[in-house]
């Protein structure tokens, strides 16, 4: 799923300086999860957004709202069930909410509440860790369903670098090097010959390199 971190209070309340009604609008999709845009989220926002509009000596109004996802335009239309009553919209959802709410809502002002992390899980209650980088052209298979993309410092295709010790990343202690667990878990499953295959040079371009990326299915479309 998609992690995100909410922004500091500070730093939303400055963005929203210029606007009296402000619709925190969550979403119920990865930001829920990952506790950082769901209803929950929304309503501690809230709170925290009329607190801080009041000791500042001015009143904003503060509507409540989630919605389904904010990355499908047909949830991005119930967003018209508030219309009228908002003169800025204060998205809980990941980047892609928010540029979907610019897309598809050409007149309404829309601002992040939150800070969109990475591709990720839950490592342990409180923890997620990033996983995947959606570089768009995947090569787990060769590396033993661990991602050296998002997972090596230095995105090596071919590694470890020679800063690898003791089975952490030159980077900081408490990072493993991924492609110490690489070899160690194709050592464990009995596939270790893989590692003596160079991996060719990589395209990224399938990684954003390549300008704003897009997947077609016309098994789909319509
Ligand atoms: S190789 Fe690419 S698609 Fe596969 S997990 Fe890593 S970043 Fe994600
Ligand atoms: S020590 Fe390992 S994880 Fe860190 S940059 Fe080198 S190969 Fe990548």
């Amino acid at each position: 799923m998609i992690i995100a971190e909410r922004k500091p209070v500070d730093e939303i309340m400055e963005m929203l300086q210029d606007f009296k009604k402000v619709l925190v609008l969550g979403c119920h999709g990865c930001v829920s999860v990952c506790s950082a845009g769901g209803e929950r989220e929304v309503e501690i926002l809230a709170s925290l957004i009329r607190l801080g509009s009041k000791k500042e000596g001015k009143e904003i109004e503060v509507i409540e709202g989630t919605i389904t996802r904010q990355c499908d335009k047909e949830y991005i239309d119930s967003i018209d069930q508030w219309e009228g009553k908002y003169d800025a919209v204060l998205s809980m959802a990941c980047g892609v909410g928010v540029n979907f709410i610019a897309n598809l809502r050409p007149t309404d002002m829309v601002f992040p509440a939150v800070n969109t992390s990475f591709f990720g899980g839950s490592a342990e209650q409180g923890v997620w860790s990033e996983q995947c980088a959606g570089c768009g052209n995947c090569i787990l298979h060769y590396t033993g369903g661990l991602c050296p993309v998002a997972r090596c410092a230095k995105s090596l295709m071919n590694g470890p670098c020679g800063g690898s010790m003791d089975g952490r990343c030159e980077i900081h202690a408490d990072v493993p090097c991924v492609w110490q667990l690489i070899h160690d878990r194709l050592e464990r499953v009995d596939r270790k010959e893989q590692l003596t295959k160079v991996a060719p040079i990589r395209s990224w371009t399938t990684a954003g390199h390549g300008g704003p990326r897009k997947v077609v299915r016309d098994d789909l479309t319509v």
